[in-house]
């Protein structure tokens, strides 16, 4: 459980994050609140040469009132995305999968573009982003992208960001007047979810899953069905359709399958109040 050797850099600015990832290749990691690089590197799972501390950029954290949507930046750490007044009130689904992450010890160090760049399937935070629409806003050596959550999560832990670039903002649309529920199944509290749903009525659905495959996913069939006019109980029974479900020391395919079909139905209940 010791990491191999690194060598270590704080980075003061993003543009200088940025030069440090050009000058020293793939070899090199962003290190944002530590809380998954670090667990990997014990394990050796992870082996950077070097770590790029960016964790204390606060030009990366902030929550911004925009126009049509609500912008967060990437080093926005869990426990501000909870507590932030704006979210609670314009997305408050993201304030409450926040406040649902670990213990308050990890919700003071892990941040929102970690979660997503790290894009683990039993991470709650991607499903926020896929329930929700949002889009990412990466910047690199080509300059600043827009990416749907759609189209950033690409396989297990492996997003469409390229070597060289940073995930710097979050955009989540406004949904002050959508109903919503985030929901989480987990053996103990404060603890991974088993399985997890977040949804968002607005009247289209936005149903994204948490541990139901080897990526976060969108449970298509119920948005699907939910489009068709099909009942909250007759979507929610396609909660697993073309899920590929872990089994685990905690759980088998089947029960996950199981645990989303209640859970959506749950979650589109709640959402529909
Ligand atoms: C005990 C424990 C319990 C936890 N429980 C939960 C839970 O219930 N639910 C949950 O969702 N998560 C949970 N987590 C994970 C936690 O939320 C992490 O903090 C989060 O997943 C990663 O964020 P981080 O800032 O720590 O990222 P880091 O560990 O610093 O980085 C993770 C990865 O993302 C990359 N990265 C980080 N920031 C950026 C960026 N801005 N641009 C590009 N790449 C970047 C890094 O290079 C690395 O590859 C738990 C973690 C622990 C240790």
């Amino acid at each position: 459980m010791i990491p191999a050797a690194f060598e270590y850099v704080r980075a003061s600015s993003v543009d200088e994050a940025l030069a440090l990832l050009a000058e020293h290749g793939e070899d090199a990691k962003l290190l944002a609140g530590g809380h998954s690089l670090l667990p990997l590197m014990k394990l050796r799972l992870a082996v950077p040469s070097v770590l790029i501390d960016v964790g204390r950029l606060r030009e990366l954290s902030f929550v911004d009132e925009r126009d049509d949507h609500i912008a967060v930046g990437a080093l926005t750490r869990h426990h501000d995305l909870d507590v932030s007044p704006v979210l609670r009130r314009e997305v408050p689904l993201l304030s409450a999968a926040a406040h649902s992450i670990g213990d308050p010890q990890v919700r003071h160090r892990g941040t929102l573009g970690g979660s997503l760049a790290h894009a683990d399937p039993a991470s709650d935070l991607p499903a926020v982003a896929l329930a929700t629409r949002a889009t990412l806003v990466v910047r690199g050596p080509a300059g600043e992208r827009v990416i749907e959550a759609d189209d950033f999560f690409r396989g297990f832990l492996e997003t469409a960001l390229e070597p060289g670039e940073i995930l710097a903002e979050v955009r989540f649309p406004k949904l002050a007047s959508a109903g919503w529920s985030f929901q989480k199944f987990t053996r103990r509290a404060q603890d991974w979810a088993i399985v997890g749903v977040a949804a968002v009525r607005n009247g289209t659905a936005g149903v994204a899953l948490v541990n139901m495959g080897s990526t976060p996913v969108r449970a298509a069939a119920v948005e699907q069905a939910l489009a068709s006019g099909a009942s909250v109980d007759e979507a929610a029974s396609l909660a697993a359709e073309g899920t590929d479900p872990p089994g685990d020391l905690h759980a088998g395919p089947d029960f996950r399958a199981h645990l989303a079909r209640v859970l959506v139905r749950r979650a589109l209940e709640e959402a529909s109040r």
